[in-house]
């Protein structure tokens, strides 16, 4: 028997040790002076963490922002070691999209260079948003857009696409959409031709893409046959907000929104709304939509973190998801006590999604965002209350959102004692996705024995609520409201 044990014991040992050996191995970055890198990849996450070695387990050095570019040197168990900038380390390979490379329109610095000099006449856009390409088909790349009733030199004609450029600007636009500049004519005393009708001419090409917002025959009021209830207006808080046929980033762009322009809202999905403004109407990424919440109003989004099949963390016999929702209904109370009007997320155990979450605050043409939850680490000495806000976004939503922070941390440390970790900039999605002021509260650690004894007692909710409170108060005052 005991023979047996020990031939057991020697196996697991060994099992033990080459596991180790290989690990160590897999860990340890390569040469990047010696190797070549496997070439460029693209971050398709919101924000992709650098870390240290090839699992979550190991500390982040940083993170990568989503549509930014590394170089990769190596794939391994689906995590890639990369460069980007300065910063060299291990991100998982899931989030990374190889850059295919693309045939450079030369014909485009050709044409720049030799025919720059003389141009051979000029047109005037007939479309709400004449988009540029970098060289003359669809296939090419949008480099700007020109306005309605632009007047600009043209330089070349090929097949349906025109050279133009305009200051800076310089590639090719869709014939279709420039019409010839009126000169003054003597007045004719013969009666005016019928106007041709540009949808009279069968087109010889599929229609060029993008396609400006003018290029189909639109009602002077904007449609919006189904797309359901208007929300009311809100302002484009971006310098140029892309309108898009879909609800994606991947949409046909049919038009652009300078910052300031009111938009009628309707239709909102998974941080996207369907807007209308003039003749533009389409699909908008709501992050930068400001609401326009009345003056004499305070409208508040209360987000009780996880929920249904998403019990967030759990320790010391809590679970994240109900301590959660208990202690964001206290919050509620207090705050309809005082006026203010709030709007919950979840009022049950269910599971919003993220983008649900920030819909809600759209939809309710919100002002503030405050996301509740529970932190939990590895070891159990971790404790004490953090704030988080996201650093993005327009200016004046930074700094509202780390004021936020900053009242309700202050608040809470005091009234519930715990260690002061501070307030700190994340890129968690419901915050940093988010068009309103808006911070997630850790109010403390489930995985420590101290903060959980506090967490599970009323007494401790109703202090923590009531601090959570008092700081989103000290918000309002401090925006004047
Ligand atoms: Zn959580």
């Amino acid at each position: 028997m005991k023979k047996i044990l020990f031939f057991i014991m020697a196996i697991i040992l060994m099992f033990t040790s080459f596991g180790n050996i290989g690990y160590a191995a897999s860990a340890k970055p390569p040469n990047i002076k010696k190797i070549k890198p496997l070439g460029e990849y693209t971050v398709t996450a919101t924000s992709l963490y650098i870390r240290k070695g090839p699992s979550a387990k190991y500390k982040s050095l940083g993170y990568v922002k989503k549509n930014k570019k590394v170089k990769v040197y190596e794939i391994k168990k689906s995590w890639a070691y990369i460069t980007y900038g300065s910063t060299k380390g291990y991100v998982s390979s899931k989030y990374l999209k190889k850059v295919t490379a693309k045939k450079k329109p030369t014909i485009v610095k050709k044409n720049t260079t030799s025919k720059v000099k003389k141009a051979i006449g000029e047109r005037i856009v007939n479309a709400t948003t004449l988009y540029v390409c970098k060289g003359p088909g669809t296939k090419y790349k949008s480099v700007g857009y020109l306005k309605k009733n632009k007047k600009v030199k043209i330089y070349e004609i090929k097949g349906n696409w025109v050279y133009i450029i305009d200051g800076k600007l310089k590639g090719y636009v869709s014939k279709t959409y420039l019409k010839t500049v009126k000169k003054p004519t003597p007045v004719k005393k013969t009666a005016p031709k019928p106007k041709p009708k540009p949808v009279a001419k069968p087109k010889p090409k599929p229609a060029p893409k993008p396609t400006p917002a003018t290029s189909k025959p639109k009602p002077t009021t904007p449609t919006v046959n189904g797309h359901g209830k208007s929300y009311g207006q809100r302002i484009v808080n971006v310098s140029e907000l892309n309108v898009r046929k879909t609800r994606s980033t991947k949409g046909k762009p049919v038009g652009v929104l300078k910052k300031g322009t009111k938009v009628t809202m309707y239709d909102v999905k998974s941080g996207w709304a369907y807007v209308t403004s003039g003749k533009i109407a389409g699909y908008v990424s709501t992050q930068y939509l400001q609401s326009t919440t009345p003056a004499n109003r305070k409208i508040i989004v209360i987000d009780a973190g996880h929920g249904g099949k998403d019990p967030g963390a759990s320790g010391n016999k809590l679970v994240e998801k109900e301590v959660t929702l208990n202690v964001a209904q206290r919050v509620e109370k207090l705050l309809k006590s005082a006026g203010i009007e709030v709007v919950m997320t979840r009022t049950g155990d269910t599971y919003p999604t993220l983008e649900d979450r920030i819909d809600t605050g759209v939809k309710a043409n919100a002002d503030t965002f405050v996301s509740i939850h529970c932190n939990f680490f590895s070891k159990a000495s971790a404790n004490g209350t953090e704030t988080y806000y996201h650093n993005g976004g327009p200016a004046d939503r930074a700094n509202h959102s780390k004021q936020l922070a900053t009242f309700i941390n202050e608040r809470l440390v005091q009234a519930i004692d715990t260690t002061n970790r501070g307030v700190k900039k994340e890129e968690y999605r419901v915050i940093n996705s988010n068009p309103l002021a808006a911070v997630l509260v850790e109010l403390g650690f489930l995985s420590n024995k101290q903060d959980a004894s506090k967490l599970a007692s009323n007494k401790y909710r109703d202090i923590a609520a009531k601090a959570i409170y008092q700081g989103i108060l000290d918000y309002y005052k401090y925006i004047g409201k």
